[in-house]
């Protein structure tokens, strides 16, 4: 069986259908692309042919994107220059969908077949690719498809003609979304867009497609055309020079150009926009063979296509059996329970969301509402869908309500007390085999696991804010907590179409345990001068979403004292943030309690705008005359976070550098681009990052220390994923 197969009809039209055997979705391999050429070539020199379909034999989808392998193969294609394997392989590429574009036409235009794509539904990556370089695009119309060009969320651009062909097609203008963004669309808005050209219904598609084929259309692209122009202009033209201006602002704004595939996108997408569409594509090539050469692109492959999708089917997940959560119970329906009950609803669960007063037990629940409401404007959700998700959330006061759930989650007020008392009550009111799951952020799990009597059944499942927005969840193990409370845990996780780490109890788990440094390393700089658009620019310099300073207006002052004295009091004389806390309570006691106060570190007008700095800062905490280079700080913010990663996989708080990796970027927006804590440190190398531990201990004290860890692999020159990633993988 090969992956794509032909059938002549009598019609006169060849339909090409790609089927990857055992998958549920098409992916393109190195092996099916001589397939695919093959039957061009067959089809077009067949004289009985008159066009041809491409289409898939999957229901409901025509290909999920490229196997990551192709790039590892090209990469090796010739010998030690993996660059040259590259531009090979792209070029490669290239001639055979340019084959399927010009369809056997001559120099003139003349000749030639029309070639069809037919989409039954979701089109991802080079599944969108090949039908841009066919002559026309029919969708059916399934409104659970996606169509897009996802690549650029991962590192790359579409390397496979997407991107010139796109750009063409629509205009610079036009594909920005779909090529900066990796905006998906379904069938109607990707016809809206210009992605596609006709939808279809379903049972219809193929028939529609051959029927075109069959009205003897003109079919030429008019890239191909003489006198072509681009929508909206080239970048030479005023709109088209309007278009590239804006399109670089908007593109360094974001990405402040910490992201090498966003950069290289654009400079494919101009410098093509200047050249003949054959040059365009060999322009294209070489961009993408260098952001492929750039080891930010496998890191955050790596981490955000492989790793992510591993622990989302569970790579760690220990071997019993299925534990779905049919019924939950949300104790406390305050900010986190109201999103837990809500995001356990969407995912089809039964909810019990109870508080202490009816009345909070209700506005926890009208959150539901509130969410479903803005999805209906925005013609996201249906009132039916909001009906069945709010008739699926019970909010009661009556621990009774809980008979039957096989997972309660408790989110009410972060006092061991309060907590230990919930605990008794609901296990009074729930089966022998129900899973008590915390939403602690600081508690130690071990410790609240002491109000049950069954601690292998309780655990931490530690949600972030907002919950319907944020795409991480940590699971925490305690000392005692069980396989089966690991499976809940992690099964609930995947209902509910997050992605979980699961990591050992110890203060702050994994993901606070990191961001508390570097919150605290951007205060400690302030109270040293350095002046705070260095310290948050340099973070976000880095690819970081928010710089420190910022991301305490958002969190609260007030949350960031609390912790403090709650670290203090349990660390006791080895607390080593003395600098951080002056600030802190300084901030705390002025009422600069960050944005919900209107007021932090920086001013906002009356609407809640973000405005400058605010000025009492700099009289507090004058700004140096000299101020540090924009590495050291980075350093300082970058070091800050990994060296607690390190010592969190040292301690064994993290079993597996992927959960490392992964849990950083989609907890608290760790530089993306370099592929977590782990990936950033094989970047730079052992031997460097444990030379910069020296230096930046010796400038700014012992917490660089460089971990025993990390100095043994530097001795060695070992890299994480070398040296973990094989056990990752195994496990
Ligand atoms: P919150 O104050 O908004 O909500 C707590 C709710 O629990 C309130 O509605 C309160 O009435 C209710 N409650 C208190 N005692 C109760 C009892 N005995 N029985 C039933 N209900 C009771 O707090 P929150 O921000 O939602 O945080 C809840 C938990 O989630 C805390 O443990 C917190 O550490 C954790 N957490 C918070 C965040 C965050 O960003 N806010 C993030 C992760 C975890």
């Amino acid at each position: 069986m090969t992956d794509f197969t032909m059938e002549k009809g009598a019609d006169g039209v060849a339909i090409i259908t790609w089927d990857v055997p055992g998958k549920s979705m098409n992916v393109m391999s190195m092996e099916a692309w001589p397939v695919l050429e093959g039957l061009v070539d067959d089809a077009l020199a067949d004289d009985a042919v008159k066009g041809i379909v491409i289409t898939s034999g999957k229901e409901g989808s025509f290909a999920g994107g490229m196997d990551l392998n192709v790039i590892a193969k090209m990469k090796e294609m010739a010998g030690d220059n993996p660059a040259q394997g590259l531009m090979d392989g792209l070029m490669n590429m290239h001639s055979i969908l340019r084959k399927i574009e010009r369809g056997g036409m001559d120099d003139k235009n003349k000749g030639g077949k029309p070639i069809a794509a037919a989409l039954p539904g979701t089109a991802l990556g080079i599944g969108l690719e090949i039908p841009l370089a066919c002559h026309r695009i029919f969708a059916a119309d399934n409104p659970k498809a996606k169509i897009g060009l996802p690549e650029i969320m991962v590192g790359i651009f579409p390397g496979a003609g997407g991107t010139t062909r796109l750009v063409r097609k629509l205009g610079a203008m036009g594909a920005s979304p779909l090529l900066l963004e990796g905006k998906l669309n379904d069938p109607k808005k990707a016809k809206t867009a210009g992605v596609v050209d006709e939808v279809v219904p379903a049972d219809e598609l193929i028939a529609k497609a051959k029927e075109w084929i069959l009205s003897e259309p003109t079919f030429v692209k008019p890239w191909d055309e003489k006198g072509y122009k681009m929508p909206g202009g080239a970048p030479y033209h005023p709109a088209g020079f309007m278009t590239f201006v804006g399109a670089s602002a908007m593109v360094n704004g974001k990405t402040q150009g910490a992201f090498p595939a966003a950069k290289a996108l654009l400079s494919a997408v101009y410098e093509g926009a200047l050249v003949p569409f054959d040059t365009a594509l060999k322009i294209e090539a070489r961009w993408f063979t260098n952001v492929l050469m750039n080891p930010s692109s496998s890191a955050m492959i790596r981490s955000l296509f492989i790793n992510k999708e591993a622990l989302e089917k569970g790579a760690n997940r220990p071997d019993v059996p299925d534990h779905k959560v049919k019924k939950v119970g949300v104790m406390g329906a305050g900010m986190m329970g109201a999103g837990i009950a809500l995001v356990s609803a969407m995912a089809g669960m039964e909810v019990v969301l109870i508080d202490q007063k009816q009345e909070a037990a209700d506005k926890g629940k009208s959150y539901t509402a509130d969410y479903m409401d803005k999805g209906i404007k925005r013609g996201k959700a249906t009132e039916e869908k909001k009906e069945k998700t709010l008739g699926l959330i019970t909010a009661t006061t009556d621990y009774a309500a809980l008979e039957g759930c096989d997972l309660v989650i408790e989110a009410v007020f972060e006092d061991p007390g309060v907590k230990a008392e919930v605990t008794k009550k609901v296990l009074e009111a729930v089966g022998d085999d129900c899973i008590f799951a915390t939403n602690t952020s600081t508690l130690p799990i071990t410790e609240l696991a002491k109000a049950s009597d069954k601690p292998e059944q309780f655990i931490g499942i530690h949600f972030f804010s907002p919950v319907e927005k944020m795409m991480l969840v940590e699971i925490i193990k305690g000392k005692e907590t069980g396989p089966r409370a690991v499976a809940k845990a992690l099964d609930y996780v995947r209902q509910i179409r997050k992605t979980p780490i699961a990591v050992n109890d110890a203060r702050f788990f994994y993901c606070n345990r990191c961001i508390i440094p570097y919150i605290n390393e951007g205060i400690r700089m302030v109270s040293e001068g350095v002046a705070p658009a260095l310290i948050d620019n340099a973070a976000r310099q880095l690819g970081f979403p928010v710089g420190p300073l910022q991301l305490v207006d958002e969190t609260s002052i007030d949350l960031g004292a609390k912790i403090a004295r709650a670290t203090r009091a349990a660390m006791g004389d080895d607390y080593p943030d003395e600098a951080v806390d002056e600030v802190i309570f300084w901030m705390e006691g002025e009422g600069r309690l960050g944005r919900k106060a209107n007021a932090g570190f920086f001013d906002y007008d009356e609407k809640g705008k973000r405005q400058g700095y605010w000025a009492g800062l700099a009289e507090k905490y004058p700004q140096a005359e000299d101020q540090p280079d924009l590495i050291e700080v980075q350093h300082r913010l970058m070091f800050a976070q990994v060296l607690e990663a390190v010592r969190a996989l040292e301690e064994g708080v993290l079993e597996d550098i992927r959960e490392g990796d992964v849990g950083a970027i989609l907890a608290w927006g760790f530089a993306p681009w370099s592929g977590g804590p782990f990936s950033w440190l094989d970047i730079i190398g052992t031997p460097y990052a444990a030379e910069r531990c020296d230096q930046l201990t010796e400038a700014h004290g012992a917490r660089f220390t460089c971990p025993d860890l990390l100095r043994e692999m530097a001795d060695k020159s070992q890299s994480f994923y070398g040296r973990f990633g094989s056990q990752a993988e195994a496990a």
